[in-house]
């Protein structure tokens, strides 16, 4: 019923970019498992839990109602009935969805959720752990990647375009140390899984991006 291909990198790569138009261009699933950590750290944001009290944020990414619905270029997140897509992309929760995700009952029970759905196949699945922990034994892995500097630039870019009064300076901050959480943590640290395949691109636009992974998966 189709492939699974991972992807997974730092932020600001391009990775969602790429991911939304390889699930277009073969008509795969989308799995913005980004979206899932999200949604969890607005739902207890909005609660007004502690951020350190791991048990209960465990039990709040088991128990959270959400869902995922694909649309024509993505997915909409929605919180209970309400259609969370834009909440959960500001910076604020940027920052909070990478606390959430250093504790292990949230990354095991979002981990149960994503592996219920890229087990069919024919899905897209992206996010920092995919190839590594979540579906070791996908097909095809990627690994996107870009300079500091560039996805800085991308994300300044977009924050701009949706009309954000951020400066360059904390953009790049904030990816950084959004970097070194992903990337410290004890589990499901950001790694090169086993076997990917690493594009950088710092240089490229996103069709030259799209290109290299469709003849990665051709071949
Ligand atoms: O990809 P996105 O920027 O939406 O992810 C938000 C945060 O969720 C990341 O910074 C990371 O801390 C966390 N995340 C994760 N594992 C994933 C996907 C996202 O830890 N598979």
């Amino acid at each position: 019923k189709g492939l699974l291909i991972t992807i997974d990198g730092p932020a600001g790569a391009g990775k969602s970019t790429v991911a939304k138009k390889l699930a277009q261009k073969l008509g795969y699933l989308y799995l913005d498992t980004g979206a899932m950590y999200r949604v969890v750290a607005l739902a207890a944001k909005r609660l007004g839990l502690d951020f350190q009290d791991e048990e209960r944020l465990g039990e709040l990414a088991k128990t959270l109602d959400f869902k995922l619905v694909p649309r024509e270029n993505g997915v909409s997140v929605f919180l209970g009935e309400e259609d969370v897509s834009q909440a959960i992309r500001t910076p604020e929760i940027d920052r909070l969805s990478s606390v959430v995700a250093r504790v292990p009952g949230v990354r095991e029970a979002l981990k149960t959720r994503q592996q219920a759905i890229g087990k069919e196949g024919g899905v897209i699945a992206e996010g920092r752990d995919m190839g590594s922990v979540v579906f070791p034994d996908a097909e095809i892995k990627f690994f996107i990647t870009a300079s500091l500097e560039a996805r800085a630039r991308r994300r300044y870019k977009e924050q701009k375009q949706k009309g954000l009064n951020i400066s360059f300076e904390e953009v790049l901050t904030n990816l950084r140390e959004r970097d070194e959480r992903d990337s410290k943590r004890e589990v499901a640290p950001l790694v090169i899984p086993e076997g990917a395949i690493i594009i950088d691109t710092s240089e490229l636009s996103p069709e030259q991006v799209l290109d290299m992974v469709l003849k990665e998966i051709e071949k």
